[in-house]
């Protein structure tokens, strides 16, 4: 099978083909890739059996304009494919053999409950969180697993996820050299330490 195929519009992809992409694989490739390893990561974080909408933006660009749309997305099975679509235009498609690729963020071993909380924070604040490169699995499911709601995202974590999150933002934040991209990330801090209830403080 190759890599990319269609069938009634539907994008069909194999997640293997994606995973060593060389260096000098053409930039739709590449964008392609993280665009379908983003959705894998989200429909893993999220829970299985229910389509939900993701903050992930849609990749297309009708008439050279963003499509403002952001993607459902759908995990059912482990060996099944996961489905995707557009809530606005009709971009669709399935990701195939994502089962254990580094994108698979579903948890290993039970989940310890605890009581938790809904954090309402700015599209700008979700997009800054999915790209903090030091997250571990378990932070990367809270940010992966954020959902949009109406103009806003909503993340779901109790408080000690909380606290390790914003560990993650404040350690990434200082490092980071580009000013716009620092600014982007303090906000995100604030708006996660502000959710914080007193006593995890
Ligand atoms: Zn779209």
């Amino acid at each position: 099978m190759s890599a990319v195929g269609t069938v009634l519009g539907m994008l069909l992809t194999d997640l293997r083909h994606f995973l060593d992409l060389p260096e000098d694989a053409p930039n739709p490739s590449h964008r392609l890739g993280e665009h379908l390893g983003n959705i894998v990561r989200a429909a893993t974080a999220g829970d299985a059996g229910t389509a939900w909408e993701s903050m992930l933006p849609c990749r297309r660009r009708p008439a050279n304009r963003r499509c403002p749309g952001r993607m459902i997305v759908l995990r059912s099975e482990p060996d099944t494919p996961i489905s995707w679509q557009c809530n606005t235009c009709d971009d669709a498609g399935v990701i195939s053999n994502w089962t254990d690729s580094p994108f698979d963020l579903r948890r290993r071993g039970l989940a310890i409950a605890g009581a938790v909380i809904e954090i309402v924070i700015s599209d700008e604040a979700a997009a800054a969180l999915r790209e903090v490169t030091l997250l571990d699995p378990g932070c990367e499911r809270l940010v992966f697993g954020i959902r949009a709601h109406h103009d806003d995202a909503v993340l779901i974590a109790t408080d000690e996820d909380l606290e390790e999150l914003i560990g993650f933002v404040a350690a990434e934040a200082n490092h980071e050299p580009n000013r716009r991209r620092q600014q982007r990330l303090d906000s995100a801090f604030a708006s996660l330490s502000a959710a914080q209830t007193p006593s995890g403080r």
